[in-house]
């Protein structure tokens, strides 16, 4: 049985339709990120299923309970933010206890349940501080040991880590990571940040103006996406597009002309379409290389990036604009035509709408 299920989630906003429809089924245990452009629906979808916001319409079931008209108490589900707001009067262990105290439990239950939390989040030392005398990272470490205090069936995280440094960031992605593990909860997790998507979910669903466009493991999304929009979502730098001619089609490949007169048999089947039409052939920076290949495209360099095991090389392809990935460590001439490599087996076919020509396996979002 799915712990959380959503069906025809609809959320509007004067004439403004925040969300569509939203059908998603997540597994107990699970870590499921919401990932999408700003505006997308993100948050309101999580403040939905936490009882901060009410849908339109749609049903919202936890552990085969219809939840839509609970508190968010009820829900148990809890929430973290990207601000902490800790009380700065209070010491870490009484922040930590304040939903308890609220909840009137005894104080030696108190105790021994934030003695618990500290030990997961190994705040044990702090415990004794106020906020003012904490870092960052473990003012969000209280913030997180506040929920985990009401052992929540769902945890709902949205951007908590948005405020934190570069470094903190990795460090608490890791510290969340374990805590997932440690407390085998349910997770649904919000972020702008594709790597924290990519890093920490079981799933991801990729959201664009209210809907769901793809649901899956990040692996399979990255290498599978349904549509330009999933694959350019996924992966830094940008996958790359390149208008492309439609030369033949079959049931086992699509044959097509790239912009320099070269053609080219994708292992991919296309039928029915149409000889000579449009379509966009998509290749990751790290699939198109100065070392060898399937087949080889033109291209002329305007500036190469050393990061050191690798660099980024930025330019064009006849029209198209590409940045490829050199694993060589040699520095490349500038306004010279290169030629880069990619194998078959890594390139995407689009529809000009963006629809992805690979099959895809059917979504595991929903039952
Ligand atoms: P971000 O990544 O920028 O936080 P998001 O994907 O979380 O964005 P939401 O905050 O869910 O997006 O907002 C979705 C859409 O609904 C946005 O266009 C937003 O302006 C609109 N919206 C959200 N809350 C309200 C509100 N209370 N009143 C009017 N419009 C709202």
């Amino acid at each position: 049985m799915s712990d959380l299920k959503l069906r025809g989630i609809k959320r509007r906003f004067g004439a403004f339709d925040a969300l569509k429809g939203i059908d998603l089924d997540i597994e107990h245990g699970e870590f499921v990120v919401f990932v999408g452009p700003s505006g997308c629906g993100k948050s309101t979808l999580l403040r939905i299923i936490s009882g901060l916001d009410q849908a339109d319409s749609g049903d919202i079931e936890v552990e085969g309970t219809r939840i839509n008209d609970h508190t968010p108490f009820e829900r148990g589900v809890a929430m973290v933010f990207q601000s902490y707001a800790l009380y700065p009067h209070m010491t870490v262990a009484q922040n930590m206890g304040f939903p308890l105290k609220m909840a009137n439990e005894r104080p030696d239950e108190i105790d021994r349940k934030v003695q618990a939390a500290a030990d997961v989040l190994q705040l044990t030392a702090l415990l004794d501080r106020k906020p003012d005398q904490l870092s960052g990272g473990q003012k969000q470490r209280v913030a997180m040991g506040r929920t985990i205090v009401r052992a929540p069936k769902l945890f709902l995280f949205d951007e908590p880590l948005s405020n934190l440094d570069a470094d903190l960031r990795i460090e608490m992605r890791v510290e969340i990571e374990k805590l997932h593990r440690r407390l085998e909860a349910t997770m649904i997790y919000v972020t702008h940040d594709q790597v924290e998507a990519m890093t920490l979910a079981d799933r991801i669903v990729v959201l664009r103006a209210g809907s769901i466009e793809q649901v899956g493991p990040p692996l399979e999304l990255y290498e599978n996406p349904v549509n330009m929009f999933v694959a350019s979502f996924l992966g830094a730098p940008k996958i790359n597009f390149m208008a492309v001619r439609l030369i033949s089609c079959s049931a086992a490949s699509t044959t097509v002309e790239l912009s320099d007169g070269t053609n080219v048999k994708v292992p991919i089947p296309s039928e029915n379409l149409q000889t000579g039409s449009q379509l966009i052939m998509g290749i990751r920076p790290e699939d198109l290389t100065p070392g060898d290949g399937d087949f080889r495209i033109p291209f002329v360099m305007d500036l190469q990036e050393q990061l050191g095991p690798t660099s980024y090389l930025y330019g064009k392809s006849g029209p198209d604009k590409i940045i490829a990935e050199s694993r060589l460590r040699i520095s490349l001439k500038a306004d010279a035509v290169h030629s880069l490599g990619a194998a078959l087996e890594r390139v995407h076919l689009f529809l000009p709408e963006g629809k992805s020509l690979r099959p895809i396996a059917k979504s595991k979002g929903i039952e």
